[in-house]
């Protein structure tokens, strides 16, 4: 893999990763006149539930659903700068134009005014857009296993590196693909959140593997693991180092979680031959995910992480991928219970999914 880190007209760091090293140098220069950016993050913490909660006033002008022509993510062309200055490009990674949390944001109280019960922040983090390829047309569940393996490169280096910014408590790397999710640009691109603080859900998978652990003196994910190798009828892939199955409290029409055998607390911890496997296993699932309602299927695929800097013994790295659609053309909604209460109603047993995605060619 080559790297070559640039930057963008309004002072946004852009980085090529290239799938080998003789790629040509990326040095083409950003021609636009783009303002400065002035990112206005801050965080909010619930006094009622103790989560927080990131208002980033500064994004409603973003780029909403843009023709092809004028995608921001394919490469710049004669006259037609977008916001990738090369003319070509394996993967690249840049600064979020619209950022939910940035290095430079403006300092706030230590409260909201008026409600000292609030506690308030800067949402001093980062936020990434990754672009797996540039070719406009194609998916990740398209791309070559060598691709994938770049891309695994690619998040591994992110994660190290966010960890050394300022602020940032948990690196979150992501993909959503879809209209049916809200995905406002199609080009086939994932985005990285540095957080500034753990995020709730990472909160509470911790603290359930400590009460396990503190229990069974195991780690719960490796018990998940073993159990769901030994029944096998949630297991929809498997390879030497990973495995991808239902969980057996799926919250998801499909559901899939994609789990390494080896306890590691992130991606820059797994080994060049476990990068090489989840490149291909992670293919087989999508292709899987794809032949499910014989059409690409919307999803959110979302990697779990230690943080960090705390409970990094804890974690176990995942990966879950999940979808919003019931059938070819259903998509559950998330209604009064999920929304008001957090309870999944989950129409499909967790095994009839698996035994759908099994029975598809991959
Ligand atoms: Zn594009």
């Amino acid at each position: 893999m080559k790297r070559s880190v640039s930057q963008l007209a309004d002072g946004r760091e852009i980085i090529y990763f290239d799938d080998t090293p003789t790629a040509p140098a990326r040095n083409a220069k950003d021609t636009r006149d783009l303002p400065a950016q002035a990112p206005h993050s801050v965080i909010r913490r619930d006094p009622l539930t103790g989560e927080w909660v990131a208002i980033a006033s500064h994004r409603q002008t973003r780029t909403y659903k843009p023709p092809a022509d004028l995608c921001p993510l394919c490469p710049s062309s004669q006259g037609r700068p977008t916001e990738i200055p090369e003319s070509d490009y394996d993967v690249v990674v840049f600064e979020n134009r619209f950022p939910s949390f940035a290095q430079s944001v403006p300092d706030t109280t230590p409260t909201v005014p008026g409600m000292p019960m609030v506690p308030m922040a800067p949402g001093q983090g980062r936020c990434e857009v990754v672009c797996f390829t540039s070719d406009h047309g194609r998916s990740f569940g398209e791309l070559s296993p060598s691709r994938v393996r770049t891309v695994v490169d690619v998040w591994a280096d992110r994660t190290e590196e966010f960890g050394t910014f300022p602020g940032v408590q948990q690196v979150f790397p992501f993909e959503n693909r879809g209209e049916e999710i809200g995905v406002t640009l199609s080009h086939p691109h994932g985005q990285i959140y540095g957080y500034p603080f753990v995020t709730p859900k990472t909160e509470l998978m911790l603290a359930t593997a400590r009460g396990y652990l503190a229990e069974h003196g195991r780690p719960v994910m490796g018990d998940v693991l073993a159990a769901e190798r030994a029944v096998g009828t949630r297991v929809v892939a498997s390879g030497r180092y990973w495995t991808a199955f239902v969980p057996a409290a799926a919250r998801w029409p499909v559901e899939v979680h994609v789990v390494p055998h080896r306890q590691v607390p992130d991606l820059p911890a797994l080994t060049e031959a476990e990068r090489d496997d989840f490149a291909e296993l992670y293919l087989r699932v999508l292709h899987q995910m794809d032949a499910l309602y014989s059409r690409p299927l919307p999803y959110i695929a979302a990697w779990h992480q230690a943080p960090v800097r705390t409970a990094r013994e804890l974690a176990w790295l995942h990966l879950e991928v999940f979808s919003v659609l019931r059938t070819r053309d259903k998509l559950k909604y998330l209604a009064g219970s999920e929304s008001g209460m957090a309870v999944w109603i989950n129409d499909a047993t967790p095994e009839q999914i698996a035994e759908r995605l099994r029975g598809n060619p991959s």
